[in-house]
């Protein structure tokens, strides 16, 4: 049976950082959904569906990455797809310790497992917030976003 696993966010933008988790989540499994999840609560600067298709363009030679667009609850989402296991990327204290609170309880509720990865150090302080707030300044972040 295929081992398929779910790296949902809000990837607004894609970074270099959700690229290096991706990567590492395929040493792991057989597949990966990337789901990119409508959030209320933040602010986006790209338009959902603009997101979802440079980002499938980006994986367009990786056919075990398949990027898909959700609503509601991820665990939901990672049931109704099938999937084993839940991938975030930890950045630090902070991440940890929000993830770990939504892990028990998606482990609890849904009976699924979280995997937590670190990206490769030099990515480790990247954040989307970051990106946009750069953009926004008019300033260039191509170095931030993979190619
Ligand atoms: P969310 O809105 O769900 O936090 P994000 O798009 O901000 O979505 O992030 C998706 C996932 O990628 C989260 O688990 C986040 O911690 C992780 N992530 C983002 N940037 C990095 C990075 N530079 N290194 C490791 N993990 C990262």
């Amino acid at each position: 049976m295929k081992r398929i696993a779910i790296f949902p966010g809000s990837f607004d933008p894609f970074t270099k950082g959700h690229a290096d988790i991706a990567k590492r989540s395929l040493l792991l499994f057989d597949e990966l959904l990337i789901a990119v999840g409508v959030n209320s609560e933040k602010k986006s600067s790209a338009s959902h569906s603009e997101r979802v298709n440079s980002i499938a363009s980006l994986f367009e030679t990786e056919d075990r990455i398949r990027v898909i667009s959700y609503t509601g609850l991820t665990a939901e989402k990672a049931k109704e797809e099938g999937v084993c296991c839940i991938i975030r990327g930890i950045r630090n204290e902070e991440d940890a310790s929000y993830e770990k609170m939504i892990a028990v309880a998606n482990y609890k509720v849904f009976d699924l497992e979280t995997i937590f990865l670190l990206a490769e150090p030099k990515l480790a302080q990247l954040s989307s917030t970051v990106v946009r707030e750069l953009k926004a300044l008019g300033k260039d972040v191509s170095g931030l976003l993979p190619e």
